[in-house]
């Protein structure tokens, strides 16, 4: 099956072809950085690591950009609320969502750009808007774009404008879509804004949200490019503007792909901060989860149906995750010393379809599960031949370079203590109880305990 995708623009699946053979130029919307990320805005990022891994097995030359929205209305409310200067707040916060990507196992961009850095060219995007009619300038300095000004506005959201006869302007990043207003590209200088504040030709001030990422896009992907990423709640106002900036201003088309990610939601319900629901990674690290289970907790849904997160489905997930690097570490074992081919399952080719049609994970998983529970049991039984064996390693590989399910966090254990539990591993599984016993004891001998959880053996130092 051809690689397909859900299109926002045209509310249709679309065959996916890049602009360029063989490249693609994504831009992800990135972190307000003016507080911790939480677990709904995870769910974003973590879709948009799921696209570009499957677009990187596809043998597509990926450049990812994700902006880093340092400069907005509300990390200028944070840094005001602390009485600190703006850079104390993003940086801080910029150094922790960056720990968060990691640790979550999410693979980093290819640019991080910052607003801040690129405040010439928006200027020079406005100055275009104002050159051409489709921005005005105010009194205060601000300029606002003319949203009548655009026949398309309003398609990407499917907004009816005939309803929009008389727009007001709207100074905010953020509102509503029931009432389409002209935004602003340039906030003229309040006292608030304290030192956020640039020269620009018609006055003092500094850029409105939308217009960031519009310059950051530009600057590091060209004006016209293949992917553009965001959660729902994008959409509209942000992304309806960023493209109404963008092909008012290069008069070319903005983007081919517009791919959004349904919200989170926790326990089935809105996730805020007085129910208590409210999940950083910090706070999930503190209930025990581990970057896998939450990665199978957000990947497990459709990236377009609502998913409800819940501390709940720990065990659940966490059965799933060893499960994998239980036959991840079989497979190893039994190929020890062979060397590698090219083959692949059936399966691979089912599961291949699934992801090619929008990322359907929850097919793809379902695929791939439903074949790995049926070669383990092969394995179990020694039914399996060497050319299979290599060919399920291959696939395996192939899915977790996707999904990246496999725990590698393991204990450092010295060689003969891993040898010992290896050995102990396939003693279980092909239920020989005397030999699992005796092994424990020698793994004893070497100053290690073994402990048998339903995830599992655990190891501990004596
Ligand atoms: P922000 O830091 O608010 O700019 O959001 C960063 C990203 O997270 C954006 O792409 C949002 O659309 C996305 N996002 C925010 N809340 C949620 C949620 N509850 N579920 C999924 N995505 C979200
Ligand atoms: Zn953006």
């Amino acid at each position: 099956m051809e690689l397909q995708f859900y299109n926002s623009y045209s509310r249709k699946k679309e065959t996916f072809h890049p602009i360029i053979e063989g490249k693609i130029g994504l831009y992800t919307c990135g972190p307000t950085v003016y507080d911790f990320a939480h677990i709904g805005n995870f769910r974003t990022f973590m879709f948009e690591d799921l696209l570009k891994r499957w677009l990187l097995h596809l043998g597509y030359d990926v450049k990812h950009i994700m902006n880093i929205t340092e400069l907005d209305d509300k990390t200028i409310a944070k840094a005001r609320e602390e009485g600190v200067d703006l850079r104390v707040i993003t940086k801080r916060y910029t150094v922790h969502f960056m720990d968060d990507l990691k640790w979550l196992k999410i693979l980093p961009a290819d640019k991080y750009p910052r607003a801040t850095d690129s405040i010439k060219k928006m200027i020079d995007i406005i100055q275009i808007l104002l050159d051409k009619g489709f921005a005005y300038s105010d009194s205060d300095g601000s300029v606002y774009f003319n949203i009548n000004s655009f026949p398309d506005y309003g398609k990407l959201t499917k907004l009816n404008m005939k309803d929009q006869k008389k727009t007001k302007r709207i100074m905010d990043d953020e509102y509503d879509k029931g009432s389409p207003k002209d935004f602003a590209l340039w906030k003229g200088w309040k006292e608030e804004d304290s030192e956020a504040v640039w020269d620009a030709p018609w006055g003092k001030g500094r850029p409105g949200w939308h217009i960031e990422c519009s310059a950051m896009s530009n600057e590091t992907l060209g004006e016209h490019f293949d992917i553009h990423c965001g959660g729902v709640d994008n959409m509209f106002p942000h992304h309806e503007n960023e493209l109404a900036q963008s092909v008012c201003s290069t008069g070319k088309k903005f983007v081919n792909y517009w791919l959004h990610s349904e919200f989170l939601l926790v326990d089935g319900g809105k996730m805020s901060k007085s129910l208590g629901n409210f999940f950083t990674i910090n706070d999930l690290k503190n209930h025990g989860f581990s970057a896998e289970s939450i990665r199978y907790q957000l990947l497990s849904g459709h990236y377009r149906t609502k998913i409800s997160f819940s501390l709940k489905k720990k065990q659940e997930s966490n059965k799933v995750i060893q499960r994998i690097t239980d036959f991840h570490s079989l497979l190893k074992i039994k190929l020890a010393d062979q060397t590698k081919s090219n083959g692949l399952p059936d399966s691979y080719y089912e599961f291949s379809d699934a992801m090619n049609d929008d990322l359907n994970t929850p097919r793809a998983l379902a695929i791939f599960l439903t074949w790995m529970k049926s070669e383990m049991k092969r394995l179990a039984n020694d039914v399996i031949t060497i050319n299979e064996m290599k060919s399920a390693w291959n696939y395996l590989n192939i899915f977790n370079s996707v999904f990246s399910f496999i725990c590698e966090k393991e204990i450092i254990l010295p060689d003969i203590v891993k040898e010992l539990i290896d050995r102990r591993k396939i003693a279980r599984i092909n239920q020989d109880w005397d030999l699992s016993d005796v092994l424990r004891d020698q793994i004893l001998e070497q100053g290690w305990l073994t402990e048998d959880t339903p995830n599992g053996q655990k190891v501990k130092k004596v």
